[in-house]
């Protein structure tokens, strides 16, 4: 493109010329490309429409010659059919386990992402989890979850909850991107 515009004389002539012989050849040319391809048309037509005298033997053996191909022909079509459908599918993969604990999502995005509302729930009793904050004295943020059902602590994890949900967020992008979702849902289907 940036090679055409520095030759815009060049382009004005050449290019006109050569457009021009190719529509004359071809004017030239279409008619006799035309009837040709009729007359070959025809021809071919009028001898599949022709009869040939063959034994019924060797007509019987045409078509028992015939019976593997079409078996095949039908096995490998429903044998594409059945990997199709076991094919995982991305719009599966909308739960998997990080930090000790489950986390859930509506769908994988287009940016590979797992959807805003991803949260995480209990190992125990699938409660949704609530989190708290502490800062220590080197004022250092751990997130902890709990569960108010039956009261499972995860372990402190460093930041807070946007640090925590980042990082899984980053975790679920990563087995997007290498396709590890692929063994996650396929496990979970085995369930
Ligand atoms: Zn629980």
């Amino acid at each position: 493109m940036a090679d055409d515009d520095k030759h815009p004389i060049r382009n004005l002539i050449v290019f006109p010329v050569i457009a021009g012989v190719i529509l004359a050849a071809l004017l030239y040319f279409i008619p006799k490309f035309f009837a040709f391809t009729v007359n070959t048309i025809s021809t071919v037509w009028r001898y599949l429409l022709s009869k040939t005298l063959l034994p019924n033997s060797f007509l019987f053996l045409l078509v028992v010659l015939a019976v593997p191909t079409i078996v095949n022909l039908a096995k490998s079509l429903f044998r594409s059919r059945a990997l199709q459908s076991n094919e995982p599918n991305i719009s599966s993969y909308k739960t998997d386990n990080f930090l000790g604990t489950t986390w859930k999502w509506s769908y994988i995005t287009d940016r590979d992402m797992p959807t805003d509302d991803l949260w995480c729930f209990c190992p125990n009793c699938a409660n949704r989890l609530v989190y708290s904050t502490d800062i220590d004295v080197h004022m250092n943020k751990h997130t902890m979850f709990i569960c108010e059902n039956c009261g499972f602590k995860s372990a402190p994890l460093k930041g807070d909850r946007h640090d925590v949900f980042g990082m899984v967020a980053r975790a679920v992008e990563r087995k997007v991107t290498t396709g590890e979702w692929k063994s996650i849902v396929a496990k979970s289907d085995s369930n």
